[in-house]
């Protein structure tokens, strides 16, 4: 059994009350997480707090040496908490699973790391000096999903230490294993306090609602749900807390008529399916001109014959279960709903437990619960279109503006359309790369702020401006 303490002050810290965490595809027990009260939120926080002047405080090469011995410690572990996030998340070991995600959060560390935020002078003359600074927050507080549990935990903790913040980061109750051990991890190279991690499934109390009140707490940052977003900014409201929004996307792919549909098909493919489409920038709507529509939609249930799916532990997987009841149950009801609407190209019924098979949908109306809502799964409309300016209308027609893409053997006018979509991502042929060093983040409702690079570092900051 994988029982994991929290990390609270540089101490392991039990908790009074533990939770199960189950594998999605056996529906085994993995192991238990601590059920945090709101004593052991106070407490964490405050232990931040403590440590936080002796952090800011270091020398900036110090803390930038300090975050790449970080993204060190990851790699040496990679591949035992890779093992954690299959079993608790469901992802494949292999393919563009858990391994890959472990990739991306040693990337991502050790890319933060070599950032800065230098001061700058804008302005020295006769009439007087003024100097910019970006100086820390103080506490931020980090909130996570259960999709990419540690690759965003890193991408939300590593800014926010390399900044000179200290942080206290909940997990989702679905994957809190893998978070609590790499926290663990991690403190073995970090003084006491400067990042602590406290988990809960919300029976003792909403942890995650407590963050966003807490007085001690500068600053959330937060990756989830639209709905739960919303909650975190009222929350925040009467503390003025500084906010990253990082939500909901129904991200549209618009090929445009001059692909090669076998040339495009793994490409789309793995652009919407990737994590099972459990990928806040999946590509969640297809919209293809009806001259290749056909072709296309042949050419994608062709790929998608060949990608095996099955208990992500075995190796030579490509896709797992979907990770809980609960969205499992949000796509067979949005899928059970275009079956009756729409022509169902592959796929559509579930398997055993929570395993539900690649979907391809087509012929839908335009108000389809399965193009309008965020599916966040396995399931994927195809919509046929005549006419850029209709394709263009509709991707735009929604209130997520997470990210995009326009498919085409013609660069230029690729990116001459992608520009006119509302979201704050836009690829051309290719959906969701995303990349440590290229700023990331919604437009619309998909949230605010901006996650990676200079950009999102300067978000984990308060400016001064010094009229010296
Ligand atoms: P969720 O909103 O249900 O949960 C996210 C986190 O919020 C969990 O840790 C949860 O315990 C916590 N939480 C629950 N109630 C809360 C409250 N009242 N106040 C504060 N926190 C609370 O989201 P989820 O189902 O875990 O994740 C899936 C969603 O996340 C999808 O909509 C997906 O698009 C989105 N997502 C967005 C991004 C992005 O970068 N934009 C990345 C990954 C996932």
């Amino acid at each position: 059994m994988l029982d994991f303490s929290m990390t609270i002050g540089g101490r392991q810290v039990a908790g009074r009350d533990v939770f199960a965490v189950h594998n999605p595809a056996s529906g085994a027990v993995v192991g238990h997480a601590p059920n945090a009260t709101l004593a052991d939120l106070d407490a964490a926080v405050a232990a931040a707090r403590a440590a936080f002047p002796g952090w800011a405080a270091l020398p900036d090469d110090q803390r930038a040496a300090a975050c790449a011995a970080l993204a060190g410690k990851l790699g040496e572990h990679a591949e035992e908490i890779a093992r954690l996030i299959t079993l608790e998340q469901g992802k494949p070991l292999g393919a563009l699973g858990s391994r890959f995600e472990m990739g991306g959060a040693q990337a991502w560390a050790g890319h933060t790391a070599s950032l800065s935020l230098p001061m700058a002078v804008i302005q020295d003359d006769s009439a007087g000096r003024i100097e910019l600074h970006h100086k820390p927050i103080g506490v931020v507080g980090s909130i996570t999903p259960w999709n990419w549990p540690v690759m965003i935990a890193i991408w939300h903790i590593l800014p926010a230490l390399r900044a000179g913040n200290c942080v206290v980061i909940k997990p989702s109750p679905y994957t809190p294993l893998s978070t609590l051990r790499t926290v663990a991890i991690l403190n073995t190279l970090l003084p006491p306090g400067v990042l602590n991690v406290v988990t809960s499934d919300d029976r003792l109390a909403n942890i995650g609602a407590a963050m966003a009140t807490h007085e001690g707490i500068g600053k959330i940052v937060f990756t989830g749900s639209c709905a739960t977003g919303t909650r975190v900014m009222q929350g925040a409201a009467p503390t003025m807390k500084r906010l990253t929004l990082e939500l909901g996307g129904n991200d549209a792919g618009i090929v445009l008529p001059d692909c090669d549909p076998a040339a495009i098909a793994e490409g789309l493919f793995w652009g919407a399916f990737i994590n099972n489409g459990q990928t806040c920038a999946a590509m969640k709507r297809l919209y293809v001109h009806d001259s290749l529509h056909d072709a296309v939609c042949d050419a994608l249930v062709a790929y998608a014959r060949t990608v095996p799916m099955g208990d992500g532990i075995v190796e030579g997987m490509a896709l797992g279960p979907i990770n809980n009841r609960m969205q499992f149950d949000k796509v067979a009801r949005l899928v059970a709903d275009a079956a009756r609407d729409g022509t169902v190209l592959l796929g559509g019924a579930p398997d055993d437990g929570l395993f539900f098979p690649v979907t391809l949908v087509a012929d839908l109306p335009a108000d389809a619960p399965l193009i309008v809502e965020e599916q966040f799964g396995p399931a994927l409309p195809i919509i046929r279109y005549h006419d850029v300016e209709e394709a263009v209308a509709a991707a735009n027609d929604s209130d997520n503006g997470l990210g995009g893409s326009v498919w085409s053997r013609d660069a230029d006018r690729a990116r001459d359309i992608a520009l006119r979509l509302d979201c704050g991502s836009v690829w051309v042929n290719r959906h969701g790369a995303i990349q440590p060093n290229a700023p990331f983040g919604g437009v619309k409702r998909s949230g605010f702020g901006r996650e990676f690079g200079e950009q999102g570092l300067a978000e984990m900051t308060e400016l001064q401006t010094v009229f010296c």
